[in-house]
């Protein structure tokens, strides 16, 4: 028997090609590709009369061959096989283009199942290309549920089939991790039998019930961890603050806070003095004042004696909280420093020294902070900004260290309640359901590219008002294959022949930290009229004087990154402006552009992207920090993930610390889980 780790290059017909276009899909293991899993499937197990067959709608039939198979060779690259088949109710004509060696091995007078639609009208009834069998074969392509594997170039369906189906003929599949009570409570298949029927489903109903055990699997497996880290937390005992006197911190900042920011405040003031460690996630749409919510809370730790940690997603944000709150805090006496890769390794230890012997109250950094190599002399907070990017993974490894700490989270994605109950089931919840005070909603635009010269005046106006400007595209270089837009050469074509007169920086995802830092500070001092940058600005950047936001080949982002875009501008008091330049045809897309434009509320465009794009996307690769859902992918329904976050609460309680062969096997999933989600931060 093969093992789950053995390469793909083991199978049959898996040669160097094949095995790069396995690499493509992330198929590098037979585990790997036994877990790729169809996106669909189609019901081949009927059987129709050629009379029966509907225009345009598949259908298998069986059919004897009428005529014998005549091929005519049209062209160069042209061949033309045409046939005549028949059953007691009708004749049908059928062509083959190019399958001159398939289709003449039809026997005239033998019976085969086909699998086809036809087109025409009906006299004149007539079908090209089929799927055929022997009546006598094992059905492959006909009088089956095929499944529809998500490929990739040079790749065929029907060779993801053979692969697949000669992996699970000599490899165990994963083990099982559910227990059998909490399977036979939610009517969950055994591991064993969903890993092949999610590939050869003996009915629709079959792989229906396969995709329901998998999709459970694998959010059992997620929520599991996140209770057992919830459970570890709650044993834990820490010192219970008793000076919770906010008023140098109120007096000391330059407006007055919003409602919601002072009930988030108080939530966590409650927290801090109830000597368990706080584990609290403040939800706040783009420019609802999050940071000042963490400020408070890293001023509340340090009134006790404490050290607070603030980590960031990306240099440029960790560089420009230090900005901001270093002066908020002089005046309070409170030491901050700013601790990111972007230092040489010599200010780095130094720093670490000082950070250890306590010289500094409020650290603030990149997730270098929760590598081992830092130590704090007396940690009490930990705040992670942005929580989406940041993760669980980043949460459970600040637990495995031991460190019983404080923490809180802020998120500026609006998650749906729901997924957000399964995303954060470890976190109380703080909601900034209010932005602060003057705030104009920023107009959202969509246009094409016959509105260039338009936008390119609209820039302009703004740059002549001491504004700024914000040019996003989806890609750093120029790529030959995808005709998108590169910040680098737009900025390049912005700066020589469009704006000659005005000052075009470039920010991007490949410079160095430092460069990013740079470009930034210089940015946010108003030294550029128009930051041409990469989605690298999608997180926290704060430029109040900014004004409009340009986004190039909009369609290319998904809704909930659009709107975080957009929330980079509209933090003045100055109306803002958003513009998805987009040529896209498609009215799907359009709709979903269109519906940006219409609403400015992050939880609505959230609920739609989750509608358009199904909670698969949601808690797709592209949030990293998150663990990457495979079958999630397949498109799930919220009820499934509920009971099992239900199951994995149902498991915590009754054999948590039980050593059943499915409990340990959880665990190591559990683990694996986290680390890969871990792995995409680094
Ligand atoms: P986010 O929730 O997106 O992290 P920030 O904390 O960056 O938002 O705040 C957005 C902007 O609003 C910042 O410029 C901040 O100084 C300002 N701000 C925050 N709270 C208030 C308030 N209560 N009144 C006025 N401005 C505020
Ligand atoms: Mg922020």
């Amino acid at each position: 028997m093969a093992k789950l780790t053995d390469p793909v290059t083991m199978l049959k017909g898996v040669g160097p090609t094949k095995a790069k276009q396995f690499a493509a899909l992330n198929i590098f293991t037979l585990g790997d590709l036994i877990c790729h899993f169809p996106r669909g499937y189609e019901d081949r197990t009927k059987l129709v009369t050629i009379d029966k067959l509907q225009p345009d709608v598949p259908a298998c039939f069986k059919a004897m061959v009428m005529s014998a198979p005549r091929t005519a060779h049209i062209r160069k690259g042209l061949d033309v096989t045409k046939i005549t088949v028949a059953d007691a109710t009708a004749r049908l004509n059928i062509t083959f283009f190019n399958q001159k060696y398939s289709a003449e091995q039809l026997q005239y007078g033998t019976e085969y199942i086909f699998y086809g639609a036809v087109s025409g009208d009906f006299i004149g009834y007539n079908m090209t290309n089929p799927a055929f069998e022997a009546v006598t074969s094992t059905p492959v392509t006909t009088r089956r549920v095929l499944p529809v594997y998500p490929l990739t170039a040079g790749l065929s369906n029907g060779a993801m089939l053979k692969a697949v189906r000669q992996a699970l003929a000599i490899c165990p599949v994963p083990e099982e991790i559910i227990p059998e009570s909490i399977r036979r409570q939610y009517g969950i298949l055994p591991a064993e039998r969903a890993y092949y029927a999610i590939h050869e489903p003996a009915s629709m109903q079959d792989a229906e019930l396969a995709k329901k055990r998998l999709i459970f699997e694998e959010f059992f497996v997620f929520s599991a961890g996140l209770s057992l880290m919830r459970a570890a937390r709650a044993g834990k005992q820490v010192p219970a603050y008793s000076k919770l006197d906010l008023t140098p911190f109120y007096k000391a900042l330059p407006f007055l806070l919003t409602a919601a920011q002072n009930r988030a405040i108080s939530e966590i003031a409650e927290d801090l003095q109830k000597g368990v460690p706080m584990n609290r996630l403040v939800q706040g749409d783009v420019g609802s004042g999050k940071t000042m919510v963490a400020a408070a809370a890293a001023y509340l730790a340090v009134s006790n004696g404490k050290q607070a940690a603030l980590m960031a997603p990306t240099e440029i944000l960790a560089e420009q909280h230090h900005h901001s709150l270093s002066r908020l805090f002089a005046p309070l006496g409170l030491r901050v420093c700013l601790l990111t890769g972007g230092l040489t390794q010599k200010q780095k230890k130094t720093l670490r020294e000082e950070i250890a012997a306590g010289q500094w109250d409020l650290v603030i950094g990149t997730h270098a902070l929760v590598t081992d190599s830092t130590r704090f002399a007396d940690l009490g907070l930990v705040i992670a900004d942005e929580q989406h990017r940041f993760g669980v993974a980043q949460r459970s490894k600040l637990s495995e260290k031991g460190l019983d700490v404080h923490v809180l989270v802020m998120s500026a994605t609006p998650i749906p309640r729901t997924l957000a109950l399964i995303m954060y089931g470890d976190l109380e919840v703080s909601v900034l359901d209010e932005l602060p005070p003057g705030r104009q909603q920023t107009q959202t635009f969509l246009v094409n590219e016959d509105y260039r010269a338009r936008l390119n005046g609209f820039i302009r106006k703004q740059a002549q008002e001491n504004h700024q400007c914000f040019v996003v595209c989806p890609a750093v270089e120029e790529n030959g294959e995808l005709d998108l837009k590169s910040a680098t050469v737009w900025a390049e074509t912005l700066q020589k022949t469009v704006f000659p007169d005005l000052r075009v920086a470039l920010l991007h995802g490949q410079m160095k930290g430092s460069e990013k830092e740079a470009i930034m500070e210089s940015f946010a001092k108003n030294e550029a009229d128009v930051l041409v940058a990469t989605t690298v600005i999608e997180v926290g950047v704060d430029v109040p004087n900014a004004t409009l936001m340009v986004v190039e080949d909009a369609d290319r982002f998904g809704l909930s990154q659009l709107h975080q875009l957009r929330g980079r501008v509209g933090r003045g008091n100055a109306q803002s402006y958003c513009v998805l330049v987009s040529q896209t045809k498609n009215a799907e897309t359009r709709a979903r552009l269109k519906a940006l434009c219409s609403t400015t509320d992050g939880f609505k465009i959230a609920e739609e992207d989750l509608r358009l794009r199904g909670p698969g996307d949601f808690f797709g690769a592209r949030q990293s920090g998150l663990p990457v859902f495979r079958v999630a992918n397949l498109s799930c329904d919220l009820q499934t993930l509920q009971q099992a976050q239900q199951a994995s609460k149902d498991w915590i309680e009754q054999e948590g610390t039980a050593q059943t062969p499915e409990s340990i096997a959880l665990r190591s999933r559990i683990k694996v889980l986290f680390d890969r989600a871990q792995g995409t931060m680094n």
